[in-house]
């Protein structure tokens, strides 16, 4: 079962976060089928509150976002 990235959190994953550190770019995308274990699955709320490291740039590529329950 995968769970969120974050410690001591145990929700479900609903995007996956991969840093680009020669573009200091945070790109997020729809979680994806294989985990990998150079990228983040991070759940909804982790998600909604990360901030990325000062100087990068968020992308958000999410093209479905999972409806709320
Ligand atoms: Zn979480």
């Amino acid at each position: 079962m995968r769970i969120c990235a974050k410690m001591r959190c145990d929700a479900e994953p609903v995007v996956t976060v991969s840093l680009g550190y020669a573009e200091r770019e945070v790109v997020i995308v729809g979680l994806l089928t294989e985990r990998d274990r150079n990228l983040l699955d991070l759940c909804r709320e982790h998600v909604d509150r990360m901030t990325p490291p000062v100087g990068w740039t968020v992308r958000d590529e999410r093209t479905q976002v999972p409806a709320l329950t």
